[in-house]
């Protein structure tokens, strides 16, 4: 029986960058991989509007928050996290590996980061060399206005700002250069909608100048050394690239280009506000209550009676896989990701299969999701 994903990563992938992963090897050394690599800066480029490389590596989204880590932190830094859940308190942890001094702030799960609570937070440890946020936090499906908390912060005196950007790149606007962001980390299996195994980061001028006073003590993740070889006449990577992933993320970004970044962003967003129309008919209500903070790609769904495992369960026994709680979180939520190509039909979907799962685990449930979710889905075009 098939499955159906809707897992915050890996993601369904379509079959043409599926089988772009399986074209015949290519030297990474030669014209051709250069010319591959050339073309995927610029689409990656364009997608972020950024100028500058955009470091690709073997790795995943933790590869890329370690590469941040290494490459901008020193022990000498006065880190100041502001988490809001799971991946905030883990880019925490990977840099606190640094020796950095290490100021943590939670922000109650369901909630995004406000200017006040990072005002309060500056105030406070008004010593901050470096910032660490969340654009979009997979575990408790919030997305941070990560434009206007960097806006808020004083010229004077200014933290480098370091973003997660694993589960939104791809999915929503991100824009680091524009928003003056300094390091971002990403991943190729969420929003990009391709086979895990890729990491991804952006260095702003004032981080890059920062990554030649630190010396990486890690030479797979160091910065320098990539872009040393991504600005050869010939572009390559400095040692052995996952050359068929690659292949994969060009189709995939191919295909990006050809429906247009911000028709993919408003098609994400689209899913997302009807399947929490059809999810809040069938009696499962979103954890985001601010909807201007619900994410694109990944929706979180409160479960009565904290039974998420069951329903969970349930669903997997319907061949519909979603993603549950993490942590205090695991009997409470379940997560249905959206960051391919889902559309009405994916929608229908999964909420017919919650409907079934709900009524398998013995869980009260409405019946008017279907015509709830496409009220929804008609609003938005
Ligand atoms: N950060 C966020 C926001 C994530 O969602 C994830 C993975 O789900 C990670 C970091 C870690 O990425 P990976 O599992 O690719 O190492």
């Amino acid at each position: 029986m098939a499955e159906y994903l809707f897992t915050p990563g890996p993601v369904t992938t379509s079959p043409e960058v599926l089988l772009a992963g399986a074209r015949p090897m290519m030297s990474h050394r030669g014209p051709r991989f250069s010319a591959l690599l050339r073309r995927l800066q610029n689409r990656l480029r364009d997608l972020l509007d950024v100028d500058g490389p955009v470091l690709l590596l073997p790795g995943s989204g933790t590869g890329a928050l370690e590469l941040l880590s290494m490459n901008l932190v020193t022990p000498e830094d006065r880190v100041l996290s502001l988490s809001c859940g799971v991946f905030g308190e883990r880019f925490r942890e990977i840099v606190a590996r640094r020796g950095a001094t290490m100021a943590a702030v939670d922000v109650e799960p369901g909630r995004a980061v406000t200017v006040e609570g990072l005002r309060r937070a500056l105030a406070e440890h008004p010593e901050t060399t470096v910032l660490l946020l969340t654009h979009n936090e997979t575990s408790t499906a919030v997305t941070n206005d990560i434009g206007a908390l960097v806006a808020s912060l004083p010229e004077e005196g200014r933290p480098l700002v370091l973003v997660d950007a694993v589960s939104s790149l791809g999915a929503m606007a991100c824009h680091p250069q524009r928003w003056a962001v300094d390091g971002l980390a990403s991943a190729s299996q969420k929003g990009l909608v391709t086979p895990p195994g890729l990491a991804l980061a952006w260095l702003s001028p004032r981080a890059w100048e920062r990554a030649s006073a630190v010396a990486s003590p890690s030479y797979f993740f160091d910065a320098g050394l990539h872009r040393r070889f991504l600005e050869k006449e010939e572009p390559e990577n400095p040692y052995t690239p996952p050359v068929s992933l690659l292949f994969s993320l060009d189709e995939a970004l191919a295909r990006m280009v050809e429906e247009g970044f911000v028709r993919r962003f408003a098609s994400r967003r689209r899913f997302a506000s009807a399947l929490v129309a059809g999810a809040s008919a069938l009696g499962l209500v979103p954890f985001v209550a601010d909807e201007r903070a619900r994410s694109a790609g990944v929706t979180a769904l409160v479960v009565p009676g904290n039974r998420a495992v069951e329903l969970q369960r349930a669903l997997r026994g319907l061949a519909v896989e979603v993603a549950g709680g993490q942590k205090d979180m695991k009997g409470l939520l379940v997560r249905v990701a959206h960051y391919g190509d889902e559309g009405w039909p994916e929608l229908a979907l999964v909420l017919g299969a919650l409907y079934g799962a709900m009524r398998e685990v013995g869980l009260a449930c409405g019946s008017a999701f279907v015509e709830r979710a496409f009220e929804a889905w008609e609003e938005r075009v």
